[in-house]
């Protein structure tokens, strides 16, 4: 799994190298407009799933590197309008494209998503994790780091990033020994979870992948009884 999710980093890496140095252009925040510029890094993700994904995966990529331009362009336009995370290819592709925009101080301008405490203040999108930093002068904070364009912004702490309990007799969390910088924080008032980060625990840590390599505490979570907020693009 960890081997797979190195592949789509790299995958990412590169569409966000390449659309960094394209000279002239920057993300106009209207996605059919700059598909023209992301098109024709598509197949090189759908080779790399057919090739080193699992076998689903590897089928719908295979699936869809059969539909036409129109095809693909309705397929990708849909996900950035309602964004699900089960669109496995267009939350990856679009992920490095959602963080150059912002980075760019553009704006997505084609969809109008609720903007909400948990939603992230730049593109609307949901919380894929929870991360917790220690900063010398205020003390511990936490962040969430959005599913869609890949910035945080700063959450309150005792707070459900799902549906907003405060309750503390609601809210729990689980850790396991072996991974005692990741935990799961858990809500009774809607059941759902997110993963947390611990960087004070260990400063290491790189978020988005110890999210991924901690999936023991998926299986946890959902043998518990909990959904995930935003499962991650390895599907957990
Ligand atoms: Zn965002
Ligand atoms: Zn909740």
């Amino acid at each position: 799994m960890l081997t797979f999710y190195s592949v789509l980093l790299a995958v990412q890496k590169d569409l966000y190298e390449y659309l960094r140095r394209l000279e002239g252009w920057l993300p106009s925040g209207f996605l059919e407009q700059d598909l023209a510029v992301l098109m024709p890094s598509l197949p090189g993700l759908l080779k790399a799933v057919e090739t080193a994904g699992p076998t689903t995966l590897a089928e719908e990529a295979a699936r869809l590197s059969h539909l036409s331009d129109s095809e693909m362009r309705g397929y990708l336009l849909e996900y950035w309008k309602e964004p699900s995370d089960l669109q496995f290819f267009a939350k990856v592709f679009l992920q490095p494209y959602g963080n150059w925009m912002i980075e760019t101080g553009a704006r997505p301008l084609d969809r109008c998503l609720e903007a909400a405490e948990n939603r992230c203040p730049h593109c609307a999108g949901k919380p894929q994790l929870s991360y917790l930093l220690t900063h010398e002068s205020e003390g511990s904070a936490r962040y969430l780091l959005c599913s869609n364009c890949l910035s945080s912004w700063n959450f309150r702490r005792l707070v459900c990033a799902n549906c907003g309990e405060e309750e503390p007799e609601k809210l729990g969390y689980f850790r396991a020994p072996e991974l005692d910088y990741v935990r799961v924080d858990t809500c009774d008032g809607c059941k759902h979870y997110i993963k947390s980060i611990d960087l004070a625990r260990l400063g290491l840590a790189v978020p988005l992948v110890d999210e991924v390599a901690a999936a023991a505490l998926d299986l946890w979570a959902r043998k518990e009884g909990f959904t995930k907020i935003e499962l991650n693009v390895v599907g957990l």
